[in-house]
């Protein structure tokens, strides 16, 4: 199990509150998908359940089946629009391993070949840019 419980005051359970903006690229009744703010490649996206845990060490396996298929269908959209060789889906759980936001979600990264990820956290991309490339995942998914 986590090490500890899940801490609703994590940005990621913010954005689901609506108490502050995200770049929406697809929702449903049970996840959330939309563009992280520091990306490591153009398209970077996260999807998020609705249903809180703190990752998937505390996840309830029935989140998770509702949560994989929209994770392929997200991959499958973003290769497609960000004309990507590859998809890199990165999930993390806890300190150790390099998670920073304590609600669970599943990193789904456009890749090239030969073209090293951008650092993990690293900077900020600007607004127009995030909006311009969240527009094109959800041009990709309407096909
Ligand atoms: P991690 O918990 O280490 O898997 O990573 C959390 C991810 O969330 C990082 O890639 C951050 O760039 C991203 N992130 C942090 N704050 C926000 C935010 N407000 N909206 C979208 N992505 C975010």
């Amino acid at each position: 199990m986590s090490d500890q419980a899940y801490d609703s005051n994590n940005i990621f359970g913010k954005i689901l509150r609506g108490e502050i903006p995200c770049h929406r690229v697809y929702e449903d009744a049970d996840t959330l998908a939309f563009m992280d703010v520091m990306p490591q490649s153009p398209g970077h996206l996260l999807v998020i359940p609705k249903v809180p845990s703190r990752n998937i060490l505390d996840a309830d396996p029935a989140v998770l089946s509702k949560v994989i298929p929209v994770v392929q269908k997200l991959a499958r959209a973003a290769k497609d629009a960000f004309e990507a060789d590859g998809i890199t889906v990165i999930q993390f759980n806890e300190p150790a391993s390099g998670q920073t936001v304590y609600h669970l979600h599943f990193h789904v990264i456009p890749r090239y070949e030969g073209q090293a990820l951008k650092p993990h956290s690293g900077q900020m991309e600007n607004n127009e840019v995030l909006a311009a490339n969240a527009e094109k995942i959800i041009g990709e998914l309407g096909n």
